[in-house]
């Protein structure tokens, strides 16, 4: 039994390509956990690294307590099943299953024992004098996971061990390897490319595409709430649909219009979480709906379409169809613009028929075109709040308050502007009132939807706020950035300040030995590295490492104005920025400019800054990715 830790974990092999990047994951005791994704995006490279039959280039593996990434692959107490099997063909079944373990000298009873359990579990007890060529693909597969059983690891990996199995016998061996993980009660990581076998076994799915993690979800919430469009059109089948559309609202409905005209609305309070600024018809934004979430009428209204294809599974029909052009004329050759549409205990529909789509509007999907991020996201990244001058005040969501100095700099004269509050910059104050319209639990955290004239404002709550209370709040202001007219005038101070440096070395005699000191160096500033970050640089770099640059990005409450007795890092201020509730001086250093925390009153031409390197991470500059 054990839990995994990945903390960014990357792989570059040697010819330089970048098969994973910055793969984080905690994996509880006993999950049964899946990583799937197209051929070639990182799952068998990060499965391997997790057995240690992979070098891991950076991050941190954790098995229980643990770190393992220098550790062998027979210390790690994991057992590993292939797609190939692996079985060795001149042994019989006992024989390949106790092999293992004879190699570990552990005395042949207590071998019989296991291998009489594990054979008994999988129901292989009959075929343990046989050899693996007598034996069917199933039976091999069988015998493949009893070598592993056998082992009592704590972590099991599968690499697509159903992959060489017909169909029928790939969903027997789904079920079987399911109630294996819940009878053994230990922590399962399977890779396969197959998205139903990651639905039906995984207690979570990594979705994986190009080496990147797209999301980490429970099966039901990768179907109902994708992040991007990959991961829609990668879950379900027959895939989403998606269209090109823009949205226009007007009160109570949004209207999704395609771009041959059809239109079809969508009540707003279900699509409260998309950003004002797609509803006003301007952007192209890409609407997705799985076939399932649409019913289909003969006649009325909805989104006409011709059906070109009807395929009658039984219970289920599935229906092919084009939609028609800009004036409403069908073809049947017609590239694009394509809908699948599945239902239920139909038989009424023909190819030819013309048909009216609607969509469920409680399973409506919207993708930014360019990005393909959702529109949707479980907590807005940012509210817009518009805001309006008067004198040395601001007024936004109906009230007076204090116009921070850096705002108004900022706007150089500007009199209404737009201000992007990320819901975290919202917290417990006396500046603001709103009522709590709804509370919604994402994850660990209460979103609130506070009732901000005919939309929302979106924040992040305690737990004791309750809806149909009035919510007190204030602004962070240094975590918003403003807008005038669609130009940004301000960004929001970032949470760590970047500096780009050197890497260094001394070595020194202690006590007669010989001990290597690791320091980060900036301009004129030396500040010395925590000893395991630098090994870890060297062992990541080699000795390259002492003439590469390095990004180094320090926690913005760890940097800070140096004593007169320490060393730092000396610049030139070039301004100040005040936020009202937090100043800030703007540094520049030799040509890094950074922002620094100061008191209200303190002011300087010249400064020094230090930090301490325990709050530093440090980035590779050649290539994108976190070293520690
Ligand atoms: P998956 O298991 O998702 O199919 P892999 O983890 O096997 O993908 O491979 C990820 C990427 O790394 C692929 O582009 C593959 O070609 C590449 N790759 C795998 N092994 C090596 C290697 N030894 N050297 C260089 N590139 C490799």
């Amino acid at each position: 039994m054990a839990n995994l830790k990945l903390s960014h974990i990357y792989k570059v092999y040697e010819n330089g390509h970048k098969a994973v990047n910055d793969f984080s994951i905690d994996i509880a005791d006993r999950e049964f956990i899946v990583f799937v994704g197209p051929s070639g995006c990182g799952k068998s490279t990060t499965l391997r690294m997790i057995a240690g039959l992979e070098t891991i280039t950076a991050g941190d593996l954790f098995i229980g307590d643990t770190l393992v990434n220098d550790m062998e692959p027979k210390d790690r107490d994991i057992a590993m099943v292939f797609q190939s099997y692996a079985l060795y063909p001149h042994m019989t079944v006992y024989e390949n299953m106790a092999f293992g373990l004879r190699n570990r000298k552990m005395p042949e009873e207590e071998i019989k024992e296991r291998v009489l359990k594990a054979a008994k579990i999988l129901d292989i007890e009959e075929y343990l004098d046989r050899k693996p060529k007598a034996m069917s693909g199933g039976q091999r597969q069988r015998v493949a996971l009893g070598r592993a059983l056998v082992r009592n690891p704590k972590v099991f990996l599968l690499d697509e061990p159903l992959s060489n199995l017909d169909a029928k016998l790939r969903a027997t061996m789904r079920t079987e390897i399911t109630a294996l993980h819940k009878s053994l009660k230990t922590t399962f990581i399977y890779v396969t490319h197959d998205q139903v076998e990651a639905m039906t076994m995984g207690t979570r799915i990594v979705v994986m595409k190009l080496g990147y993690v797209q999301q980490i979800d429970t099966p039901m919430n990768l179907y109902n709430e994708p992040y991007n469009k990959f991961v829609a059109g990668f879950i379900g089948t027959p895939q989403m649909n998606f269209f090109d559309v823009t949205l226009n609202r007007d009160g109570d409905r949004v209207y999704v219009t395609f771009s041959n005209g059809d239109t079809v609305t969508v009540p707003y309070e279900h699509v409260s979480k998309i950003h004002s600024s797609y509803l006003n018809g301007d952007k192209v934004v890409t609407f997705g709906i799985r076939p399932e979430h649409i019913s289909l009428q003969k006649e009325g209204e909805g989104l006409k379409f011709i059906v070109t294809n009807v395929e009658r599974l039984g219970n289920e029909t599935i229906v092919y169809g084009k939609l028609g052009d800009h004036l409403g004329e069908f073809t049947m050759k017609d590239e694009g613009n394509n809908i699948i549409v599945k239902v239920i205990d139909r038989d009424d529909i023909e190819v030819g028929d013309v048909v009216y789509a609607t969509p469920n509007p409680n399973k409506v999907h919207f993708f930014d075109a360019e990005t393909e991020v959702t529109l949707m996201n479980k907590i807005p990244p940012f509210n817009t709040v518009e805001a309006t001058v008067d004198g040395d005040r601001m007024l936004l969501l109906n009230k007076a308050v204090a116009l921070p100095e850096a705002f108004c700099k900022a706007l150089n004269g500007a009199e209404h502007f737009e201000l992007n509050i990320p819901p975290h910059a919202i917290v417990e104050g006396n500046d603001f009132t709103l009522k709590v319209a709804h509370i919604e639990k994402v994850d660990n955290q209460q979103l609130a939807y506070l009732r901000n004239g005919d939309s929302y404002l979106f924040a992040l709550v305690k737990d004791d706020v309750r809806e149909g209370d009035s919510y007190s709040f204030s602004l962070l202001n240094e975590k918003i950035n403003l807008n005038v007219n669609g130009e940004e005038v301000l960004k929001a101070v970032e949470d760590e300040v970047s500096l780009t440096g050197t890497f260094s070395k001394t070595e020194v005699k202690e006590n007669g030995d010989r001990v290597l000191h690791f320091f980060y160096n900036i301009e004129d500033y030396t500040v010395e590295a925590a000893p395991e970050f630098g090994y870890k640089i060297n062992s990541i770099d080699g000795d390259n490492c002492y003439k590469y640059t390095y990004r180094y990005a320090v926690n913005r409450d760890a940097i800070r104005l140096a004593d007169n007795s320490e060393p730092g890092l000396s610049g030139k201020v070039m301004e100040y920025l005040d936020y009202g509730n937090i100043r800030f001086a703007k540094v520049d250093s030799a040509g890094q400019e950074y922002l620094i925390k100061v008191d209200p009153l303190f002011k300087a031409d010249q400064v020094r800054v230090a930090f301490d390197s325990h709050e530093v991470s440090v980035y590779s500059t050649r290539i994108d990715m976190k070293l520690c």
